[in-house]
């Protein structure tokens, strides 16, 4: 086990496309650490250059005091799960797990206890003759992660691994890796672009947009302190409403004004504000946005009803806003409704560059 140090990491390709750019964190041994971006941030480019499959145009990489990034993929001692599988289709899976054993000249004996164990531990025991084909998604899933994990290594790196799942065998694999990481105590590496997967599992998220680091943070402080305005609008579903205006003192009160929306600010968040610029960009979480129904600019546009929640669609103004609102809600499509937000739940913004003013108000 090891922790894993990334020094001033940048990957550009020969055609010139830079993936990554100057990319520095520390991931502490034990941890699970997801990259989180969408497509093309440079998620996949930073595992790669972990395992030893890409080799970086600049910086370095260290797991705990040992400098890995001049090593080949077989000295880093790292194992990884790639969104394929990449399982053998002629191989049954015993013979798939045995692989990276036999290939390191692991003992018969030992190979068939440490098949056993994982096996065990990944509920595919009762699979070890069939082939891949022969077996759901969900079930390569696990032998791909059994395959990983067969054998001791400093470091696991899983790209994308439950992307090829439907939506509820995801959910329920969120739940295994969980437990999985936590029996095994191993440092991983998770790549997603699923918020959702980010935000259960992860120690600590690494938000990644263009080839840079946006924030490394606890899932709490990625959602509740947003550090710009980028993290603040992937992060979230709904995403966070985003409204421009600006920052008025009116006597003694601070004020966030836009075209239809008033925020008077509580004075907790008027020292941090000293300096702010103007014009700045507010944001609402669609739960802190209080509708009430029958009265004011709003208008309804549509009412998604989900059950346990529904979820608000208005106009005010130009401005397209959306809202959680409780499941009996009585907004209706094409009716009036008054928007208001307590002055503490506000994300303020630079509306240039996008990066946090403020924190919220101590609870
Ligand atoms: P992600 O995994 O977050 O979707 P990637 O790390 O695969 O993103 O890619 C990051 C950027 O680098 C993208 O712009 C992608 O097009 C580019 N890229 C990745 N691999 C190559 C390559 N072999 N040659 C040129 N550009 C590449
Ligand atoms: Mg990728």
């Amino acid at each position: 086990m090891s922790s894993v140090h990334l020094k001033q990491l940048r990957m550009a390709f020969p055609d010139g496309t830079v993936g990554l750019h100057g990319l520095s964190l520390d991931i502490a041994d034990g941890e699970f650490l997801t990259f989180l971006g969408p497509s093309g941030s440079g998620k996949t480019t930073t595992l790669r250059m972990i395992a030893g499959l890409e080799h970086p145009s600049a910086g370095e990489i260290w797991f705990g005091t040992r400098r890995v990034d001049l090593l080949s993929p077989a000295d880093r001692n790292v194992a990884m799960v790639f969104q394929n599988y990449a399982l053998y289709p002629h191989m049954t899976v015993r013979r798939n797990l045995e692989y990276p054993l036999r290939k390191r000249g692991v003992p018969r004996g030992d190979r068939a206890s440490r098949i056993a164990e994982v096996t065990a531990l990944l509920k595919i025991d009762g699979l070890l003759d069939r082939r891949p084909r022969q077996l759901s998604g969900g079930q390569q899933q696990r032998v791909a992660l059994g395959r990983a994990m067969v054998r001791p290594s400093e470091v696991f790196l899983l790209d994308e691994p439950l992307s090829n799942l439907d939506a509820e065998l995801r959910a329920h694999m969120r739940a295994e890796l969980i437990q999985l990481h936590r029996s095994l105590g191993r440092t991983m590496i998770y790549v997603t672009h699923d918020q959702m997967e980010a935000m259960t599992m992860s120690t600590r998220i690494a938000v990644l947009s263009q080839g840079r680091l946006q924030q490394l943070a606890t899932p709490h402080e990625v959602y509740h302190a947003p550090a710009n305005k980028f993290v603040a609008t992937f992060v979230g579903s709904p995403a966070m409403n985003m409204l421009v205006g600006r920052l008025e003192l009116a006597g003694d009160v601070l004020r966030f004004v836009s075209e239809h929306l008033t925020v008077a600010l509580p004075d907790c968040r008027r020292a941090e504000l000293h300096g702010a610029p103007a014009q700045v960009a507010a944001g609402i979480r669609p739960e802190d946005l209080r509708l009430t129904p029958g009265e004011g600019d709003g208008r309804v546009t549509v009412v998604e009803r989900a059950g346990h929640e529904a979820v608000v669609w208005l106009t005010l103004g130009r401005q397209r806003l959306v809202a959680r609102a409780a499941a009996g809600t009585p907004a209706e499509a094409g009716t009036a409704v008054a928007v208001s937000v307590d002055g503490g739940r506000l994300h303020l913004f630079a509306e240039e560059g996008g990066q946090r003013l403020i924190g919220a108000c101590p609870a």
